[in-house]
């Protein structure tokens, strides 16, 4: 099997979220708790959790809407099977020569990167590194702690859609109607995201296309973004310290602004101009 990934295409998400309960009903995810949140991101839940694979971020430029375009620019955020990977490295480093081996891993088939469940020990160096071990970048796997036992869980890529019998594409990719979500071999999905591109620049001159051939080797999550990686606090697309880890900063934690009557008045405008 081919090398694959899933495209995400900013210029085409309408924010319906029905990637994000398509995850949830796959995974059998438990529903969460939510409080009203906002920004930076305005996404309900907040961030991805251990419980919540994928969240549908809703960004806005401008920190009120006097000094914003009024847009609103998604990103669908979760595991982004980075080429190199830390948190398989801490993995393996930690726990590879024990007899029940390393949880974190990357499908040799597909690409995609998965913690199996029965050999997690929730450890979370994969999340959070250690002095020496640098953190995931974009802060991804999360920990059930008090629970026990304690395990950590992540975007799994659906490898047990795409691996199996029938090839299923994953569950968010399925439930998009827009084509804002695409499967498939990772070389025809750059190609892909690079004619999107190109079709969406006249309307979105800071589209660009990021995780084609980095940050991090290159990602399986190929997104056309609508604005610089930099505005949805992502990495910069040359970002890569899988040589040295130590140097490479990591996804801020979400912090909350703002209220509920600016973003039903940009879910408002989002939706007149979808
Ligand atoms: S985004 Fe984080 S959890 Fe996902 S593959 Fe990259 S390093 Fe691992
Ligand atoms: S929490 Fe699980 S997947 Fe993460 S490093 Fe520890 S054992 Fe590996
Ligand atoms: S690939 Fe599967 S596990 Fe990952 S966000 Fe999509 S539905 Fe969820």
């Amino acid at each position: 099997m081919a090398d694959k990934a899933i495209l995400f295409d900013a210029t085409r998400c309408t924010g319906c979220r029905g990637c994000q309960v398509a995850c949830k009903q796959w995974n059998e995810l438990p529903a969460e708790k939510t409080t009203f949140f906002g920004g930076p991101g305005y996404q309900n839940p907040a961030d991805v959790s251990f419980n919540t694979f994928t969240v549908l971020e809703f960004h806005r430029d401008g920190a009120n809407d006097r000094d914003s375009d009024g847009n609103w620019h998604f990103l669908k955020f979760q595991c982004m099977h980075c080429t190199h990977a830390s948190c398989v490295y801490n993995c393996n480093y930690l726990w590879g020569s024990t007899p029940e081996g390393a949880a974190c891993t990357r499908d040799p088939e597909s690409g995609m990167v998965w913690i199996d469940q029965t050999k997690c020990r929730g450890c979370a160096v994969c999340t959070h590194g250690d002095g020496t071990l640098h953190p995931c970048p974009f802060g991804v796997p999360r920990q059930n702690y008090p629970d026990q036992p304690p395990k950590t869980r992540k975007c799994i890529g659906c490898i047990n859609r795409i691996n199996s019998p029938y090839n299923l594409e994953p569950a968010c990719v399925k439930s998009c109607n827009t084509d804002a979500l695409v499967f498939g071999d990772r070389s025809t999905i750059v190609s892909l995201a690079q004619s999107r591109l190109a079709a969406a620049l006249p309307k979105w001159p800071e589209a660009n296309v990021y995780g084609d051939t980095g940050p991090y080797g290159g990602l399986h999550i190929i997104s056309v973004l609508g604005k610089d990686p930099a505005f949805y606090r992502l990495p910069p697309k040359d970002a890569d310290w899988s040589e040295n880890w130590a140097q490479a900063p990591a996804r801020s934690a979400p912090v909350q602004y703002a209220g509920l009557g600016d973003v039903l008045a940009g879910l408002i405008k989002a939706t007149r101009e979808a």
